[in-house]
């Protein structure tokens, strides 16, 4: 989604009314909007929007590549994106992989916040709304383990997945993997994922498999705050 605002060709008309019905309505009617101006645009318009559009992408990225250290909450991280937005735009010159420099002529510093409006407030409303999707479940034969996989959605867009298995008849359930991009980590999805698995087999004491280093401690303060039992030992039961 954020990278569809930012990355596709910008219709000429942007930005679009205050209040966007949805995350859905806004990529939809981005999208209409280009295909029908496209073909009317001026040539060195469209060079401007495309640079300024990717100055707001440089400066997502920018933010982004400082999660795995800053952990940033998602106000924070609207903040941030804002700070290195605003040098971006104030740099005589901006030199972006890929493409020509971009000079103080080639961007559009209007466009470039309405951009950063629509995308900060579409990746807020996904938060907000982001749910869980029903769990699949997936048999294993000769075994009374089950596998399970859901995702972490807003509307249609899936954020993360969570993999487990539960195996009623000892009382056990192991978390496999939860795995959301760093775009979308720090956002309280994690602790949303797990809350879910936790309603939707209650009951159950519940194992993790070896994580990485940052997971490990995301597992260890959630733990502490749930009323589920969560293990450290090593082996849940011999099914799963
Ligand atoms: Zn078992």
């Amino acid at each position: 989604m954020v990278m569809r605002l930012l990355l596709k060709p910008l219709p000429a008309s942007w930005p679009a009314p205050a209040r966007p019905p949805g995350l859905r309505g806004l990529l939809a009617r981005l999208r209409d909007l280009a295909a029908a101006v496209r073909r009317h645009e001026d040539v060195h318009e469209r060079l401007r929007r495309a640079a300024t559009q990717a100055l707001v992408w440089q400066a997502y990225q920018q933010t982004l590549a400082e999660q795995e250290r800053q952990r940033r909450r998602p106000a924070a991280f609207a903040q941030a994106w804002k700070n290195h937005l605003t040098a971006l735009l104030a740099a005589d010159t901006v030199e972006i992989t890929g493409r020509p420099a971009i000079t103080a002529a080639d961007r559009d510093p209007d466009l470039a916040w309405s951009l950063y409006a629509a995308v900060s407030r579409a990746r807020a409303e996904a938060i907000a709304r982001a749910a869980a999707t029903p769990s699949r479940p997936r048999h294993v034969a000769d075994s009374p383990a089950s596998w399970y996989e859901f995702t972490i959605a807003a509307e249609d867009h899936p954020l993360g997945r969570v993999q487990y298995t539960v195996c009623q008849p000892c009382g056990v359930g192991l978390l496999r993997g939860i795995s959301f991009p760093l775009e979308w980590q720090f956002c309280g999805l994690g602790t949303l994922a797990l809350r879910e698995l936790e309603t939707r087999h209650p009951s159950l004491t519940w194992y993790t498999t070896d994580q990485y280093e940052h997971a490990r401690s995301f597992y260890e303060r959630y733990r502490n705050r749930s009323t589920s039992p969560w293990t450290d030992e090593p082996q849940p039961c011999p099914h799963v």
